[in-house]
């Protein structure tokens, strides 16, 4: 079993990152800078949008926190968006996920121009991704891909089962990892909540990626012998021998999965980390025009 790193493979891209922005400075060129919108006050999001700016700073680039209550209505904040969208310094902004009940989603999704869209949901990147064009791809599977790219893991035939259908995990994930490109040409199968026999279907995964938010639910008997799995994962269980009062647990149970598998992704430590890297590289991409001219 190797285990695949994190935080190791974050403290590279990161590296990788700032050696460019330098250079970008050095040149009297613009600081990339990303904005972030945070509605409410739920735990979970104020903590990765910290970690979002921490990076932010760690590298060198700009960044903007926008906090809002969460009796913010829909149309402030889209007012918000729409200066966002015009503000010549912003290279690229999110909205962080999940927004109060009375907002709706898909609207604030596309309300972000798209060339400014770093989380790569709104409509047009998540397109030109299907069409394998120049686009913003969402951060979550782009951090799962450079994962499976820097540590030279072999995808092409392989079965791919990704466990989850969301619009910004499973969904674009499942899409990436059967494209005509590396890492992908995979067969892939996505599974949801209506999926029968899905251990069966588990169990014949090459790569194996859980994305359904239940912590632990991936015993052993869901995995093949050998199989590359992949934690997406992220939920707070309560545990009273933490100060904080919980522990973070992946979807994945890792301490009888992992001697089984080939290799495994920690949490914390693994994807979301890398996610970040994504959301990072997206804006560094924004900053330099890369994707839209
Ligand atoms: P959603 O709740 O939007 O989607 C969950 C998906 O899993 C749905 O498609 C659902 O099926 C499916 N599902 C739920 N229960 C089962 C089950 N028992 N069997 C099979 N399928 C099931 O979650 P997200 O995609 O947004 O997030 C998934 C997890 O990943 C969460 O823990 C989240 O915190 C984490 N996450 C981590 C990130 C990171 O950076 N590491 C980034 C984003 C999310 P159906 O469609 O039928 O309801």
């Amino acid at each position: 079993m190797q285990l695949l790193d994190g935080k190791k493979l974050s403290a590279e891209v990161k590296a990788e990152i700032k050696v460019e922005v330098d250079k970008i400075k050095a040149n009297g060129g613009k600081t990339p800078h990303l904005a972030a919108i945070l509605v409410g006050n739920n735990g979970a999001s104020e903590t990765y949008v910290a970690s979002k700016i921490k990076s932010c700073e760690e590298i060198g680039f700009k960044s903007t926190l926008i906090s809002l209550p969460d009796t913010t209505s829909e149309a402030e904040l889209l007012s918000h968006i729409q200066d966002l969208n015009f503000d010549e310094d912003v290279d690229g902004f999110i909205v962080q996920l999940p927004l109060p009940a009375h907002i709706s989603e898909n609207t604030i999704m596309e309300a972000v121009a798209p060339e400014k869209d770093v989380d790569g949901f709104h409509p047009i990147n998540v397109g030109r991704m299907c069409k394998g064009l120049p686009a913003y791809i969402s951060a979550t599977p782009y951090g799962i891909l450079e994962m499976l790219e820097r540590y030279k893991i072999e995808t092409a035939g392989k079965h791919c089962v990704v466990v989850g259908r969301s619009q910004i995990v499973g969904l674009p994930m499942s899409i990436l990892m059967q494209r005509n490109a590396y890492p992908g040409n995979c067969t892939v199968t996505i599974c949801h909540s209506r999926t029968h026999n899905l251990k069966e279907v588990c169990q014949s995964a090459d790569i194996l990626i859980a994305a359904l938010g239940r912590p632990e639910f991936i015993t052993a008997d869901y995995v093949k012998e050998g199989a590359v799995v992949i934690d997406v994962g992220i939920t707070r269980v309560p545990d009273a021998s933490k100060k904080s009062g919980f522990a973070i647990k992946g979807d994945v149970k890792f301490d009888e999965v992992a001697p089984k598998s080939g290799y495994i992704t920690p949490v914390p430590g693994g994807v979301g980390l890398m996610t970040i890297c994504g959301l990072l590289t997206n804006t560094l991409l924004s900053s330099k025009k890369a994707i839209y001219k």
